[in-house]
């Protein structure tokens, strides 16, 4: 078989399409393959689909190729160019490559597996990519995904914030609680960062949203109830962050008596901060017995933390009614504790307790999609070197996205 031949098959080449040239450079390690049509192929118009005869050719280009045994390889053609009677002078579209690519569909595709497997820079040293090109596949990928994700309204969504770099740079992360995917990630976290993913939808598309578990962050809250009826009923807050207001508060108690007592020489909660801020039942064994006295003693802290641990029972009920009974005793205890740092998350929880029954309706929270914001917390650590918010971006809708990413092959 001639090396024309042999690549005309290994590059899945179909007609008109031939394999006019091989060469092989040994010492630079690649093959450069040249493609051509015969004379007085027509082509098609890529708007209308008219076949048309070749109006003339554009500058010859040069696309990636899955590499042949270790050889880098490069596909080369001029790709012919119609001249449409609606449409005027167009290039014909290729069959190896997207429009403006500089790889072929094959290699793309390989491209796209890899670099779900590996970071950036893994992905490139692999595909012997420099960093550019790697980010230009992961964009395009994205971005064919995106065009192709189809319009659905998401019953169940969870409504997030996340540090995209230093300081106080922030995306808004909203993603759908039944499939885990994200839906839309918008810069910030302001009122219109939510505002433009209710706007995807028109006002009946979105009566189809039922429940929005969130943080207690004012602009979500108003977000959600400019666009929604009866938002209050579908706002969830999430359990994960109103239970940091309560370990919060069992901290500032502790700091508070630390202090006090040390002052008197005594040095019973000198270190024992974390001994509080555990679950019961997640408090590692070897600290079981001096959590176990500290806990029977007469502290502040160890009421502050019964109170922490009562408010956490409070989403194990099955039933509504059971929950607003608990919630009622336990808002009591907590008002009544004279412990003011308490107290304090008391009252913040009460402002907000629509938000805290309707978990009773829904169930949902974002820790539904605690898989995720591990995974966005993964890509983060992995984006070290990810230098923009932009790439950031890119690379959660590329891995969290549930898009379609790969081009059509023929
Ligand atoms: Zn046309």
């Amino acid at each position: 078989m001639r090396d024309t031949e042999l690549y005309r098959h290994l590059l899945g080449l179909v007609a008109p399409w031939e394999v006019s040239r091989v060469e092989l450079s040994v010492d630079g390690g690649r093959v450069d393959v040249w493609v051509e049509h015969p004379k007085r192929t027509r082509f098609a118009c890529p708007e209308c689909g008219t076949e048309l005869p070749v109006y003339d050719h554009a500058e010859e280009r040069a696309w990636r190729h899955l590499d042949s045994c270790a050889f880098l390889t490069y596909l080369h053609a001029r790709p012919p160019r119609v001249e449409c009677p609606t449409h005027g002078v167009r290039q014909a579209s290729l069959p190896w490559a997207e429009p403006m690519s500089r790889f072929t569909m094959l290699f793309e595709r390989l491209a796209i597996d890899v670099l779900k497997e590996c970071d950036v820079e893994g992905a490139s040293r692999l595909l012997r990519l420099s960093w550019d090109e790697a980010w230009h596949l992961m964009d395009r990928a994205v971005a064919r995904g995106l065009a192709a994700k189809p319009h659905v309204v998401p019953a169940k969504i969870g409504v997030d914030e996340k540090a995209a770099g230093r300081g106080q740079d922030y995306i808004t992360v909203v993603s759908n609680l039944e499939t885990g995917c994200v839906e839309y990630l918008a810069d910030e976290r302001r009122q219109a960062s939510l505002d433009g993913f209710f706007e995807k939808f028109s006002a009946e598309e979105r009566k189809g949203i039922e429940a929005v578990a969130m943080d207690m962050w004012d602009p979500y809250i108003n977000s959600t109830r400019d666009h929604l009826d009866k938002a209050d009923d579908k706002i969830v807050f999430d359990r994960y962050h109103l239970m940091k207001y309560m370990t919060g508060a069992v901290d500032t108690v502790r700091k508070q008596e630390n202090r006090a007592l040390a002052a008197g020489g005594d040095k019973s909660l000198t270190g024992t901060k974390y001994l509080w801020l555990y679950s019961e039942e997640n408090l590692p064994e070897r600290h079981r017995d001096r959590f176990a006295s500290l806990r029977g003693g007469d502290l502040k802290t160890a009421r502050a933390w019964a109170i922490k641990e009562s408010l956490r029972h409070l989403w194990s009920y099955k039933r509504r009614g059971w929950g607003e009974k608990h919630w009622k005793r336990w808002y009591f205890w907590a008002t009544h504790s004279r412990l003011q740092p308490v107290i304090d998350a008391a009252r913040t929880l009460k402002r907000h307790e629509a938000g805290l029954m309707s978990y009773f309706a829904h169930r949902v929270s974002n820790a539904g999609a605690e898989g995720l914001n591990s995974r966005i917390q993964a890509i983060r650590v992995s984006a070290r070197g990810y230098r923009n918010r932009e790439h950031f971006k890119t690379a959660i809708w590329f891995h969290l996205g549930g898009l379609q990413l790969y081009p059509a092959t023929p």
